[in-house]
């Protein structure tokens, strides 16, 4: 009875280690897909300090996207958020990664 409980548990934490995998493995390409095809596009234009929204032919000194005043965060290169793709993407591969290393030693150990 008690190798029954014990084979519940294992099965569930087995199926609840796989959608984590599958979840992170998803969200780290999809992360990973967006802020490469955003780094492809490399404009020579200013973005917000903030934000990395694009503030080229803006006439206010407010940025529209999230309303940071340009004169304090300053103009930068854009890309801020795409740069946060790729490391949320990096992050989520890692992840993946050790769960697909702990769902091995699970498969292994019960074997
Ligand atoms: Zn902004």
């Amino acid at each position: 009875m008690s190798n029954h409980i014990h084979t519940n548990f294992v099965m569930t934490v087995f199926v609840v280690m796989l959608i984590f995998w599958v979840l992170t493995t998803v969200a780290g390409l999809l992360s990973l897909l967006i802020g490469l095809i955003f780094s492809d596009r490399r404009h020579s234009e200013q973005g917000c300090g903030k934000c990395g929204y694009l503030v080229k032919g803006l006439s206010g000194l407010n940025c529209p996207e999230c309303g940071a005043d340009l004169r304090e965060v300053g103009i930068g290169k854009p890309g801020r958020s795409r740069r946060g793709f790729v490391v949320l993407g990096s992050v989520m591969i890692g992840l993946s990664f050790l769960f697909l290393i702990f769902i091995f030693i699970l498969l292994a150990a019960n074997a």
